[in-house]
């Protein structure tokens, strides 16, 4: 029997690269290994496990390696050698958060491409960087191996110009690229790609999205593409997040500017790092601890998020004129049983009816949580970036 291709899959950020090891199946790409390299910059730490969630890996880099995303990288190479017994890669895949105008499509890595990656730095100046850098390397380090970007903004590109762009002077979308560029893209992509599966309706009617983790946004689906979203021009508008401000009267930032006299990296930190639930709260950006605690503030927090995602709910249900189903992905999407129940409390009058006892239930697969008289059919559905970005690269591979 021929060996099954592998393909490996990068999500690296400022202070961590993340990896998936798939191998192609008789269908889909199967997940052999997962981890990452944690605090780059600081303590660098690699972990990682097998499809079962077994750890198999947890422990420093060497003290004597330069900390860097290099020796990162190498680290996981390394550890990957070891562990496939040295079988080659047939390709790999990269998270790239935006593509621009320019990147409708994932793409087999060129050096033209690199250089055009590069010109999308300024839109997306904290992350683009460290997605290209681990490309970069890992030319240098396989050349033999093809590789591909794929990218966060790519399923929008879809969206009407209604939905696309600011009301600004139309030179700045058309010169600039100030426009709204959506993001969490390869996430609804996966959504979209199973939906068929379970809800032919949904799949060829109107569905909207909600993925709920740290970074939180939601789509709307028109016949599984994407004709609405509630992050723009960057993954700040939209959802308050665990961090994130959300959306924003930009009169504040000019408050900030000119009356409180902050400059943009303190205006950056205070709407990118100090915001969301965690500003809220005044405790934490993480929704369990949130939900472990009897404060009131963090409460209210958890009040406010879920009062924002109903109504952005409400408001994609417009562009898509109705909706037929309602998705909750990510680890809140996925995992918290109350603010599913109270998003869709709010979301009653439109036609969403929670089956209670289901939405409580506990399960890693896809289900509908609705009573089977729900206009508004619900899911909960487990997302998968990494097996997106795998079929990708895989795709690029053959054509
Ligand atoms: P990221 O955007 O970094 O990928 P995740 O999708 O992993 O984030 O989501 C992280 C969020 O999911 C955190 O707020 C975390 O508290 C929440 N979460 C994870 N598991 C649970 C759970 N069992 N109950 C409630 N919230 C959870």
């Amino acid at each position: 029997m021929p060996e099954q291709q592998l393909i490996l899959v990068i999500n690296a950020g400022s202070s961590s690269i993340k990896f998936s090891l798939f191998e192609q199946g008789s269908t889909d790409p199967t997940l052999l290994y997962k981890g990452q390299v944690e605090g780059i910059y600081t303590e660098p730490h690699f972990s990682a496990k097998d499809a079962a969630d077994t750890k198999l890996a947890d422990e420093a880099l060497p003290a004597s390696q330069p900390k860097s995303h290099d020796s990162a990288l190498r680290h996981i190479l390394a550890w990957l050698r070891e562990h496939t017994a040295g079988r080659t890669l047939a390709v790999i895949g990269h998270r790239v958060v935006h593509g621009g105008r320019r990147f409708s499509h994932p793409e087999r890595v060129t050096p033209e491409v690199i250089a055009e990656l590069e010109l999308l730095v300024p839109l997306a100046p904290l992350h683009e960087p460290h997605n290209i850098t681990p490309i970069r390397i890992l030319a240098e380090l396989l050349p033999e191996v093809p590789q591909v970007v794929c990218f966060d903004t790519a399923f929008h590109t879809t969206q009407p110009d209604v939905n696309q762009l600011y009301a600004l002077p139309h030179q700045l979308s058309e010169a600039e690229g100030i426009r709204r560029y959506g993001f969490h893209g390869l996430s609804y992509e996966y959504i979209a790609s199973v939906l068929p599966g379970i809800d032919t309706r949904a799949a060829e009617g109107r569905t909207v999205v909600a993925h709920l983790g740290n970074g939180s946004s939601m789509a709307a689906l028109d016949r599984c593409r994407s004709i609405a979203s509630t992050m723009g021009f960057t993954a700040l508008e939209g959802l308050p997040m665990g961090t994130r401000s959300g959306s924003i009267d930009a009169g504040v930032v000019l408050h900030f500017l000119n009356h409180l006299k902050l400059d943009a990296k303190a205006i950056e930190d205070l709407l990118y790092k100090q915001s969301g639930l965690l500003g809220l709260s005044g405790l934490s950006s993480d929704m369990r601890e949130l939900r472990g605690s009897d404060d009131e503030h963090a409460r209210f927090a958890i009040d406010y998020f879920v009062s924002k995602i109903a109504r952005e709910g409400a408001s994609l249900a417009t562009a898509l004129q109705g909706f037929d189903a309602l998705v909750f992905t990510a680890g809140i999407g996925e995992n918290d049983v109350l603010t599913r129940r109270d998003v869709c409390r709010q979301l009653r009058w439109l036609g969403v009816e929670l089956d209670e006892a289901a939405n409580a239930g506990r399960s890693s697969a896809p289900r509908r949580v609705s009573l089977p008289e729900s206009r508004v059919s619900v899911y909960v559905i487990p997302t998968n970036e990494e097996l997106m970005i795998a079929r990708h690269a895989l795709h690029c591979l053959a054509h």
